[in-house]
């Protein structure tokens, strides 16, 4: 015995489907079946075919416009006062808290533990650090409400890389310094506890630095203090090597870039695919990330006349 099923659509789904330009999900199930009392004189009985539900998906974020190519000298790549006045106010915020830290430790001989929540603060803000990275990268667009910017200004990054060693420091650090200033502050006014604060000194002062810590990992050994390049073998900051990987194919892992000490455990165990794959099935939003590289996501590099022209 075999049958042949198929789902009967509504004449306008039928319509819609030679004409819209919309991603449709489908999804095929196929499975034989045979009687027990006969031989079947067929050997290759006819299968089943069920067409399940069709079911529209959202589309993809919208691509961002295509940004004009930045210049060596490019005005966007210079720190002005606002940016210096951020940096200035989130460090200031990260020092108070570290300072409440040593000094309230001070009053109560007690060491270990502000030093060890120091250590889980920075361990933290590498996870931190590749949660927002990933998040960033592949949800949202310009006009997304508070994180436009910051996303406008990562795909810009994977489309240039080698600006953001360009870039002057305050204009790199000021948009996560202001995050820091808003959020360190009242801790600040508030907390007197040595523990409390040192995990938000290192934390909060590693997520600010982040985006230095990310220069870094994109400069030339030759070129980098020898210090940082040290760092950046002992696994201290996230190494170039680490960092690179994001910038290739299949562009979906390495996301963190404080140290780089949790990239492998969540690319091994594919953390993020799977949080991709909940917001698909629940949201039907899909990563940027699951698009074939397009010129997005393709790396343009710095062109010789560019190098000589330093
Ligand atoms: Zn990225
Ligand atoms: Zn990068």
């Amino acid at each position: 015995m075999s049958i042949l099923t198929q789902a009967k659509l509504h004449p306008s789904l039928q319509h819609q489907l030679h004409t819209s330009h919309s991603p449709i999900l489908r999804t095929a199930v196929h499975c034989s079946a045979a009687t027990t009392t006969k031989p079947n004189p067929n050997p290759n009985p006819k299968k089943l075919v069920l067409e399940p539900p069709i079911r529209r998906l959202e589309p993809p974020p919208p691509l961002l416009p295509n940004p004009t190519r930045p210049q060596l000298n490019d005005p966007s790549l210079l720190s002005t006062w606002s940016h210096r006045a951020w940096v200035a106010s989130g460090c200031t915020t990260v020092l108070v808290s570290l300072a409440k830290s040593i000094t309230c430790a001070a009053n109560s001989h007690m060491w270990a533990e502000p030093i060890l929540a120091g250590l889980v603060g920075y361990v933290l803000a590498d996870l931190g650090s590749g949660v927002y990275h990933w998040g960033i990268d592949n949800y949202g667009g310009a006009s997304t409400p508070i994180f436009g910017a910051q996303i406008e200004a990562f795909q810009g990054h994977h489309k240039w890389p080698w600006t953001i060693t360009r870039r002057e420091f305050a204009n790199n650090l000021h948009a996560l310094a202001r995050v820091v200033t808003f959020i360190v502050l009242p801790i600040d006014l508030v907390c007197d506890d040595p523990i409390v604060n040192g995990f938000v000194a290192v934390c909060s002062g590693s997520i600010m630095f982040s985006q230095q810590f990310h220069a870094w990992a994109h400069g030339t050994k030759s070129r980098l203090p020898p210090l940082v390049v040290a760092l950046q073998d002992f696994g201290v900051l996230v190494s170039r090597s680490q960092h690179s990987a994001h910038h290739r194919e299949p562009y979906n892992n390495n996301y963190c870039i404080v140290s780089g000490v949790w990239n492998e455990f969540l690319d091994k165990h594919k953390v993020f695919e799977a949080l991709e794959m909940i917001l698909f099935f629940k949201q039907g939003v899909r990563p940027r990330s699951w698009s074939e590289p397009s010129s997005e996501w393709t790396e343009e590099t710095e062109t010789t006349s560019q190098l000589t022209a330093q």
